[in-house]
């Protein structure tokens, strides 16, 4: 169980279908929501005992994804009021943590009177706008610290949020400060403690390694200012989801087995993960209909409908996405098809930049004009942080492929 299986094949009898009443350039983005549910199922029930999951809606927000992970995850993690609001009206009960950086009042506010369960706290500013915010309500706020935390031996990925200097969380040696206001304001309930140092992790050992140590720092803080009261730890998200080696993917066997290790390090506590993008990435593929193929000097291009303001991942992380040709058999007009056959050839998109590329010099056996060119990954933080008007071209198309397991309760 290294990395979810794609189901090409499913995904092709969609476009193939999708391609047949399009009537201009296909682009889509295809989501194979059984494929999800298997994936979230996978990852939630090899959580021991103590350990919970929550889903981090910012890499993919969409409601048939939130509705397919909702019976698996604890909850959502939200950033902020638009997903609070969002989240709120269509899942009354699930639970919610609130993080993020730079949070109103309103946010502040939203939070408390919409039942979160935690906020995550990033400044000493923050905590006292939410003290004050909670004592005009007559409510207590349940609160972890974001910790930007110095680990020693910390192994960096291509993605740091703390460690280092960032905006983000309260700087380790603040602590002291904010603990001490902690205690004479009863407004604020202090629960535990927030780590998310970084993202792209690709490497289990490394992770547990780095879950050991909040593990330890926490119980040395519980120790040196007698916090006997806290009851949850958040470790973060950061689980990566490796674009450059397909087939080298984070090993949640192996990390899982060491979390049942790691559970003596607990000493009472809940363990909350939040992640994103290793949740929602495997199940969505970025799907473009070839408009023409071409060479300029000795490259070769396959020019697509769509582009990075549908798709920004590849440029957003610096890297050529893998993607599969799906060969499309009709070709419209009376004159040539242009192409090329066993070459080397960049994916590019409609705009009007040279940084509108999606994938570099990579080997294709064929590709035409006319055919698909399909990017799986593409589920999370794909669309959602992709700059959809920049050129005004049309959107494309969303289709969510169901869940197939027979629903017990009907
Ligand atoms: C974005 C974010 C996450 C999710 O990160 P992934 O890398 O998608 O798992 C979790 N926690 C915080 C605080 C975040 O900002």
């Amino acid at each position: 169980m290294t990395a979810p299986v794609l189901r090409w094949s499913h995904v092709a009898d969609h476009l193939h279908q999708a391609l047949a009443d399009a009537g201009a350039p296909l682009s889509a983005y295809v989501y194979d929501l059984e494929a999800l549910r298997a994936h979230a199922a996978t990852i939630a029930g090899s959580l021991p005992p103590g350990f919970e999951l929550f889903y981090a809606i910012k890499a993919n927000s969409d409601l048939p994804i939130l509705q397919t992970l909702a019976p698996l995850a604890h909850g959502f993690e939200i950033s902020s009021g638009g997903e609070l609001a969002w989240v709120r009206e269509h899942f009354v009960e699930v639970p919610l943590i609130f993080s993020g950086p730079g949070k109103t009042d309103a946010e502040l506010a939203g939070a408390l009177d919409l039942g979160v369960e935690a906020l995550h706290v990033e400044s000493q500013h923050e905590l006292e706008r939410l003290a004050w915010l909670a004592r005009e309500r007559g409510v207590t706020a349940p609160v972890l610290l974001r910790v930007n935390l110095a680990v020693e031996g910390l192994q960096a990925t291509t993605l740091m949020m703390g460690g280092k200097p960032t905006p983000f969380g309260i700087a380790g040696d603040q602590l002291p400060a904010c603990l001490a206001w902690l205690r004479a304001h009863p407004e604020i309930r202090l629960r535990g403690f927030h780590f998310h140092l970084m993202s792209h992790q690709l490497d289990a050992d490394a992770h547990l390694r780095l879950l050991d140590a909040y593990l330890r720092q926490v119980g040395r803080w519980r120790a040196q200012y007698g916090l006997g009261t806290l009851d949850q730890v958040n470790v973060g998200g950061g689980i990566g989801v490796n674009y450059r080696e397909p087939q080298r993917q984070f090993d949640w066997a192996r990390f899982a087995e060491g979390l049942t290790a790691l559970s003596a390090r607990r000493d009472g506590l809940t363990v909350r993960f939040e992640c994103g993008r290793y949740i929602t990435a495997f199940c969505g593929y970025y799907a473009m209909e070839v408009i023409d193929v071409k060479h300029a000097f000795d490259r070769a291009f396959a020019v697509a409908s769509g582009g990075t303001h549908h798709f920004r991942t590849p440029y957003a992380q610096g890297h050529s996405h893998p993607f599969r040709v799906l060969p499309v058999a009709s070709w419209r007009y009376p004159f040539a098809r242009p192409g090329v056959r066993e070459a080397r050839v960049s994916v590019v998109g409609q705009l009007c930049t040279p940084k509108d590329i999606l994938a570099h010099d990579a080997y294709v056996d064929s590709v035409r004009a006319g055919d698909l060119v399909v990017f799986p990954y593409a589920g999370a933080y794909a669309w959602h942080i992709s700059h959809h008007d920049f050129l005004r071209h049309p959107h494309p198309r969303h289709c969510y492929l169901p869940v197939e397991v027979a629903d017990a309760a009907a």
